[in-house]
């Protein structure tokens, strides 16, 4: 194996890679082992479940699972100023640390895949159908059903909170397999909510490996296979498919004259891959994604640009997998995701854990927001494009994936950092 970076993967420094494999966007669709379809199927569905989202959500005002996006003009000016760079164009959040229950993007992806797994277990137990009004799962006879099944997951941290909440709240048992990187908070939060958490002194591919081998000697026991799921995918790439309405809302024009470069924090690539592939289904090649890993952890860069996807892990590149950014502690890439991304991502690059710390503190000064560390991971991504692409037309979107669960004395630790 041999490619031009992999030098500069192995000694840690910090790259910007644009993918030679990117292709039209028109020239693949029709070949990727998912459809428009499949994420229309998947926003339905979660417009069936509104009304029982809103029931047992109550601050889920419309039952939609949605965040915002802002512009973030301050922050864009503390940014050159801090580089000595032009960041050409706009800059915007897209506020998915805001997302309703489980505060980052796995609200989208694990909600959905919960959500779609108990609708199942209850059309099949005959006691609902697709025409009813989904806030009758609420009822007692539906949690007494769901408490005889099982769900269990593998993750960093967040996934776990995700999945966790949900379906607690739903009445199944949940088992939450938690790596090393997982924060006591998130373990504790979860704890408190009545779900089993699983602790493991390894990194999160062992976590995953264990947790689905055990569901796996359980029939009722299903697994949330962060590595290999659909769902999962499709969860995520309802949230990409929406920006378009949002942009257009903010009179914002995405078109070849005015390109849309979105930088998304990358773990095992389900969530920045789902929402990739939703932002291609509206703005095909006039859309831009690139993933962001830290240092320690850039596996989807080193699968892409080997072309091993998930035959190589950054171990055997001599790395730690170990970063300040929990979220994105991931050593080997999903390989479902990787083989999609291989021809419709733009690049990726790597950022350095001390950084992440120094956007941190830059946005809560400037803009009053607080993210957690793996979510300002694509802070770094106009100044590296900026070296290639000085247009004014340019609208780059970072994707801030999570933060507003974070309890406030960890909080004052991480800006103090
Ligand atoms: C999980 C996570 C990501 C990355 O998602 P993957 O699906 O693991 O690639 C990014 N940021 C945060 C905060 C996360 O929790």
């Amino acid at each position: 194996m041999d490619f031009p970076l992999l030098d500069d993967l192995k000694a840690t420094k910090e790259v910007i890679w644009y993918n030679e494999n990117y292709t039209n966007f028109d020239e693949v669709k029709d070949i990727l082992p998912i459809s428009y379809e499949d994420v229309l199927e998947a926003e339905n569905r979660l417009i069936r479940f509104a009304p029982y989202i809103k029931r047992v959500f109550p601050e889920v005002i419309d039952g939609m699972i949605e965040s915002p996006i802002t512009r973030i003009n301050k922050m864009k000016e503390r940014i050159e100023k801090e580089y000595g760079k032009k960041v050409y164009g706009k800059l915007l959040l897209k506020r998915d640390d805001l997302l309703p229950i489980a505060g980052s993007i796995k609200a989208r992806g694990g909600i959905y895949e919960v959500l779609k797994h108990a609708e199942t277990l209850a059309i099949e137990s005959g006691l609902l159908r697709l025409e009813d009004d989904y806030s009758i799962l609420a009822e007692d006879k539906f949690k007494e059903l769901f408490s005889s099944y099982t769900v269990q997951v593998g993750s960093t941290g967040n996934l776990g909170l995700s999945i966790g909440i949900i379906s607690a709240r739903i009445g199944f048992k949940v088992i939450v397999h938690m790596s090393a990187d997982a924060k006591k908070w998130k373990k504790d939060m979860l704890r408190s909510k009545g779900v089993i958490v699983v602790e493991y002194e390894s990194d999160y591919s062992k976590a995953v490996e264990e947790g689905r081998a055990l569901s796996d000697e359980d029939p009722k026991s299903y697994f949330i296979d962060d590595e290999n799921s659909k769902d999962l995918f499709t969860g995520y790439a309802v949230g990409g498919m929406r920006v378009k309405k949002q942009l257009d809302d903010m009179g914002i024009i995405v078109n070849k004259q005015h390109p849309l470069f979105v930088y998304l924090p990358c773990g095992v690539g389900g969530g920045p891959g789902g929402v990739t592939y939703g932002l291609k289904l509206m703005y095909g090649d006039n859309v831009h994604c690139f993933f962001a890993e830290p240092t320690h952890s850039p596996a989807m860069l080193l699968g892409l640009a080997s072309g091993l996807h998930e035959k190589i892990s950054v171990k055997d590149i001599g790395l730690d997998n170990k970063t300040h950014a929990d979220g994105l502690a991931v050593g080997r890439p999903s390989s479902f995701v990787g083989k999609i991304m291989d021809k419709i991502l733009t690049g990726g690059f790597t950022i350095d854990d001390y950084r992440l710390y120094d956007f941190l503190k830059a946005l809560c000064e400037e803009e009053e927001i607080f993210l957690e560390p793996s979510a300002l991971a694509g802070f770094l991504g106009p100044v590296l494009t900026g070296e290639k692409f000085q247009n004014e037309n340019i609208t780059h979107m970072c994707w801030a994936t999570g933060g507003s669960l974070v309890p406030e004395e960890v909080r004052q630790e991480m800006i103090g950092r």
